[in-house]
């Protein structure tokens, strides 16, 4: 009966304690909630196998049923707790490799970014487009990224892949003339002199996901 009643003080001191931090700092809460975020990716991160079987023993339909049945689950979740709408600040070009998880790449979950993913972080002028919208919808930094162990940039590298794939390879070897006319379009220009839009580059390790800045920057 003491033990029951002691744990029962334990669980109370702990939610007690929690509350406290959410009532104290913004800072905390944030950290806090990447922990939990983080815990959330521990529990699910060993469930290979689980639903999705990487090789020809699920069906696509297989796939998209238990991709659906997910979704509902997520869906009901998000019904029942609504999140506050954001006012993107910042736009994000990342190549469109699975490895790269962009809530981890800035261990934010708000909803701060606009998200344009491209094969090899390639900025076709539709793409160009996208960023120059998002800039005008009062996003003040855009972050071009690029990627450690590219598929698309090794692709455009051997000339095999070159053959079969020429109008992505084309634009990964485009990719340095592509950001200059992005940076050229007269509204990006001009934000970057007024001093309201800043574009940095940063390339991604990976297995990390740590941006890594050029020196020069
Ligand atoms: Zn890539």
């Amino acid at each position: 009966m003491r033990g029951k009643k002691g744990w029962v003080i334990g669980v109370g001191l702990v939610i007690v304690a929690a509350l406290l931090v959410f009532a104290m700092s913004p800072k905390a809460k944030f950290i806090l909630g990447g922990v939990m975020v983080n815990l959330g990716y521990r529990f699910q991160d060993e469930l290979a196998n689980y639903d999705f079987i990487h090789d020809e023993s699920i069906t696509p339909d297989e796939i998209w049923e238990e991709l659906k049945r997910q979704n509902d689950l997520a869906a009901d979740v998000r019904e029942k707790f609504p999140r506050t709408v954001r006012h993107p600040v910042v736009a994000l070009v990342a190549c469109m490799d699975a490895r790269i998880d962009t809530n981890e790449l800035v261990g934010d979950t708000r909803r701060y970014y606009y998200i344009v993913r491209t094969a090899g972080s390639v900025l076709a002028e539709a793409e160009q487009e996208m960023l120059e919208l998002a800039v005008l919808n009062g996003v003040r930094l855009v972050l071009l990224t690029t990627h450690t162990d590219c598929a698309a940039e090794a692709a455009a590298a051997d000339p095999k892949m070159e053959e079969r794939f020429p109008a992505m390879t084309n634009l990964v070897d485009e990719r340095e003339r592509s950001i200059e006319e992005f940076l050229a379009r007269p509204l990006i220009r001009d934000a970057i002199a007024a001093g309201t839009l800043k574009v940095q580059r940063a390339r991604i390790d990976t297995d990390t996901d740590r941006l890594m800045v050029p020196d020069e920057q």
